[in-house]
């Protein structure tokens, strides 16, 4: 995580330089980094796709991104120009071995001219099946064989399956150490999600109370207005399992669940992550319609407009079984949180875009009050709200102002947006960028962390693919799901938090 110094000489390859990837969020991201005085003087982005351009017309395309969805908005033309220098553009095909060897004159004629070797990193914004000739390439034409200074982003998704992950791990470890490769989860590089570590591990008020003794259930949603858009294909082969919860929502429950590290080095937080995700209690094939429910949307409304069901969607079978909404039970096998209840959740086309961990504390063990003054008392509880509200909520019992006794539950709120105007907050991609040119791995995934979570979801993904759904689609669009998702949590007299709106 960044330090207030500037990374060394650094050239940034991006493979998929003309993808959406690039356009909306790297390129923004650097540009961002540039404005806020992060890069160092001596830095280059070389784009590669198959794209016939050159770098004048590529700067420009970069720029026209930049006004759409850069935090910054539309760069100012002295700013842009100082910036445009230091991108360049090569039309190449990723299958072609001639092409790594232009990459490799580009590079040292950049570094030739600034008179010293630079850092390398090497960014995979393209589709999985391009890491193998690209990793296989970077390999033959020795670019990228320095460990202290070449390193390479692996994007995700990252393998479909536990075996496919660990055939990708076993294929990138051939050509680069495990220290040169980020793989990213942009969930991570969230300033909210970060603020997880500082809020647990820098406060004594919290971490006494952080276990099975205080804790009743912790629950975690991802939920999405949106529906697949224009990624029907792709969606088609993931699914919610793989496209969510394997990743952004086991990365979050380990950022509450972790023990205490001794400190902030990468691999001590890296260990002690998968130190939950080990803990994970694996379901048993039977187990799985117990503590797992899947959905598929229908046709319905969001906000006052008509939407199409996911079987409508462009590139979607209109007989799919795939799920886009999952919801699952987690139990941790340790002494922290032995009997504790992990709720995950995530959909697509759900009534509100909200992400969020909500702590729910236990009941206070006696009532002191009489029922006439305490029938409006709720347990504590904490709601970490990571986007787009980006907020924390601590409810607690009052007592309701007037002559009565009579209790009421309050709130304290820390809302992110007080100490840092939302537009200046730096978006994950910056972090994580800066993060990887400095060599920090903290954020990124370690290949065992990947197995892991694939290992913890591979009985529920073998079962639903086993035994397809009947029932799909099984919730309107602009619900909160399907109905049995209730039923999970309502077993031990839970129930999902609603998003709490400021
Ligand atoms: P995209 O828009 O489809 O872009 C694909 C890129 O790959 C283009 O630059 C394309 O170049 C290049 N390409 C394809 N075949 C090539 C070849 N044979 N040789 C050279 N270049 C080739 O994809 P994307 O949305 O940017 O996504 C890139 C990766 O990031 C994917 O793994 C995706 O899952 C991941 N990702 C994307 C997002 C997102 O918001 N877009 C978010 C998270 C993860 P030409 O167009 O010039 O042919």
């Amino acid at each position: 995580m960044k330090e207030t110094h500037k990374t060394g000489p650094t050239i940034a390859v991006i493979f998929g330089g003309t993808g959406d990837l690039a356009k909306r969020k790297l390129i923004p991201a650097f540009y961002n980094l540039f404005l806020d005085g992060w890069l160092p003087e001596q830095f280059a982005v070389i784009g590669l796709g198959r794209s016939e351009s050159d770098d004048k017309d590529y700067q420009h395309h970069l720029r026209e991104g930049l006004g759409e969805f850069s935090r910054s908005g539309k760069p100012a033309d002295v700013q842009w120009e100082s910036f445009q220098n230091s991108i360049y553009y090569l039309s190449s095909d990723i299958n072609d071995p001639q092409a790594y060897r232009q990459l490799a004159d580009k590079i040292e004629g950049i570094e030739a001219l600034w008179g010293t070797r630079a850092n390398r990193l090497f960014y995979l914004s393209v589709s999985p099946r391009f890491i193998e000739p690209i990793t296989i390439n970077l390999g033959l034409v020795g670019i990228a064989s320095n460990p202290e200074h070449d390193r390479i982003v692996v994007e995700k998704p990252f393998g479909h399956d536990l075996e496919s992950a660990k055939e990708l791990n076993q294929l990138l470890t051939r050509t680069f150490q495990e220290s040169q490769i980020y793989r990213i989860d942009h969930y991570l590089g969230k300033e909210t999600v970060q603020n997880i570590l500082a809020f647990r591990f820098a406060n004594a008020l919290f971490e006494p109370l952080w276990n099975r003794n205080y804790i009743e259930y912790v629950q975690i949603t991802v939920a999405e207005e949106v529906g697949v858009e224009d990624r029907g294909g792709y969606y088609e082969c993931a699914g919610a399992l793989r496209d969510m919860i394997q990743n952004h929502l086991l990365q979050l429950l380990c950022m509450v669940a972790m023990e205490p590290p001794i400190s902030f080095e990468a691999e001590e937080i890296r260990n002690r992550k998968v130190d939950v995700l080990q803990a994970i209690r694996r379901l048993s094939r039977e187990e799985v319609g117990k503590y797992a429910v899947r959905g598929q949307y229908g046709p319905g409304w969001m906000k006052g407009r008509q939407v199409p069901g996911y079987r409508q969607e462009a590139g979607v079978d209109p007989n799919s079984t795939v799920e886009t909404y999952a919801a699952i039970k987690f139990y941790l096998d340790n002494w922290r949180w032995q009997g504790v209840p992990f709720y995950l959740r995530t959909g697509k086309r759900m009534q509100e875009k909200t992400t969020s961990i909500t702590v729910q504390f236990r009941s206070v063990p006696h009532l002191t009050f009489p029922s006439a003054m305490s029938e409006n008392i709720l347990p504590n509880r904490l709601i970490i709200n990571i986007q787009p509200q980006m907020d924390i909520r601590l409810r607690f019992i009052a007592k309701k102002p007037g002559l009565d006794m009579a209790l009421t539950p309050a709130e304290m709120v820390f809302d992110f947006n007080a100490y840092s105007h939302q537009s200046q907050s730096p978006e994950a991609y910056e972090t994580l960028l800066l993060d990887a040119m400095q060599g920090d791995a903290t954020l990124f995934m370690r290949s065992d962390q990947v197995e892991v979570a694939w290992d913890v979801i591979t009985p529920i993904l073998e079962t639903w693919e086993s035994r397809p759904s009947l029932e799909f689609p099984n919730y309107p669009a602009g619900m909160w799901g399907p109905e049995n998702a209730e039923a999970l949590i309502a077993r031990k007299g839970h129930t999902w938090t609603v998003a709490v709106t400021k």
